[in-house]
């Protein structure tokens, strides 16, 4: 498995699936954010995400034939199945999660950034959460 830096876990089972190659069928081609249901598919089975539909006015942008009215099934339910990265990935965040869960470990990950609690005494201090407890603790707007 290859490590492109973004996942430090090894996920599923020992070898029966390629991880890295399932989740990327998850990506969006318009805004490469993984998909969640509904998910939309043109008349050749492209797939495209519920927000970039109407950004391609019908046209599916890799072989422009029209997208489908239907969604696609199959997608949808292997999403449901598997584990995604966390947003916060590209900041260091290890944590591969279920849809379901997703959204609730977002809004609580350590590695979500965070703007500083003395912001509107001028602090422009944007750390990911788990780092900002030490910031604060130092910050030059930080009253005495
Ligand atoms: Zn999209
Ligand atoms: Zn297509
Ligand atoms: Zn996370
Ligand atoms: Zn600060």
């Amino acid at each position: 498995m290859s490590k492109n830096g973004v996942l430090a876990k090894e996920p599923v089972s020992d070898g029966a699936v390629d991880y890295q190659r399932l989740i990327q069928l998850f990506e969006c081609p318009v805004c490469h954010e993984y998909m969640r249901p509904p998910i939309h598919q043109c008349k050749k089975g492209h797939v495209i995400c519920q927000k970039c539909r109407p950004k391609v006015k019908g046209i599916c942008p890799l072989c422009k034939q029209l997208v489908a009215n239907q969604t696609n099934l199959m997608m949808e339910k292997i999403s449901t199945l598997i584990k995604f990265p966390c947003v916060y990935a590209p900041k260091g965040c290890d944590e591969l999660v279920p849809l379901r869960e997703k959204s609730h470990h977002e809004t609580t990950c350590a590695r979500r950034p965070v703007h500083c609690e003395y912001a509107r005494r001028g602090c422009g201090a944007l750390l990911p959460l788990r780092d900002m407890t030490g910031h604060v603790r130092q910050c030059h707007f930080r009253p005495a």
